[in-house]
């Protein structure tokens, strides 16, 4: 390859998903040695929300490493299926290798989701941008339980990947553009590990778009 195509390609970003311009390089050693920890909580404290003995069982903490916006290695937490940890680890390292921009990884169960006496739903998680798992909770618009109930689910940069149906957008004043860093799109590798893998994705989905949204659910 010439000069001007490898150029090119390293504009585009080589893998299909927009990543800041102008990250600071800095070797992978000394960024994991000092990592922004934006969540650092024991999973008895991350299972503080209300829910069923059985649905908490099978839960478990996966400490993560992500590039957030401002192109720092950051460490945060997904507590997840216990089935599902390993995978959550491999999506994380692509995220990882390729700067995927993530703004935080954090518990739903953290203190800084706690307000008025209660824990939030889901909707200060969504607005803070945060990436989130398991969460004890029904589906968006109905009474059916949430995969993100059983540890199913991860919702990822939901201000980037809004939920949209009809006139409906979560977190409300979203935009979906894929030309902005952080935003899922096919062509991503965390979308293409994820489906791999065998997740499903909602920005694959008709009937709306959840773009934020990975599941796999599993068998009892
Ligand atoms: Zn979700």
């Amino acid at each position: 390859m010439n000069k001007l195509i490898i150029l090119f390609f390293l504009v585009l970003g080589l893998n299909g998903c927009v990543t800041p311009a102008k990250q600071p390089l800095q070797s992978p050693l000394g960024l994991i040695e000092n990592p922004i920890v934006d969540s650092d909580i024991t999973l008895e404290e991350a299972l503080r929300k209300e829910a069923p003995a059985e649905f908490k069982a099978r839960q478990r903490m996966v400490n993560v490493f992500y590039y957030s916006f401002d192109g720092k290695i950051h460490r945060g937490q997904v507590v997840i299926e216990e089935r599902l940890a390993g995978e959550i680890e491999e999506v994380f390292q692509v995220a990882l290798e390729n700067k995927f921009p993530i703004t935080s990884v954090i518990p739903i169960s953290h203190d800084r989701f706690f307000s008025n006496g209660k824990w939030n739903e889901d909707d200060l998680s969504m607005h803070s941008n945060n990436t989130s798992a398991f969460n004890y909770r029904k589906v968006t618009g109905g009474n059916s339980l949430s995969r993100h109930a059983y540890g199913y689910a991860i919702d990822i940069n939901p201000v980037q990947n809004p939920y949209i149906k009809g006139g409906v957008v979560l977190p409300a004043g979203a935009v979906y553009d894929p030309r902005q860093p952080g935003t899922l799109t096919p062509d991503c590798p965390v979308v293409k590990t994820f489906l791999r893998l065998g997740w499903t994705w909602g920005g694959n989905w008709h009937s709306l778009k959840d773009y934020q949204h990975f599941e796999k659910v599993l068998s009892e």
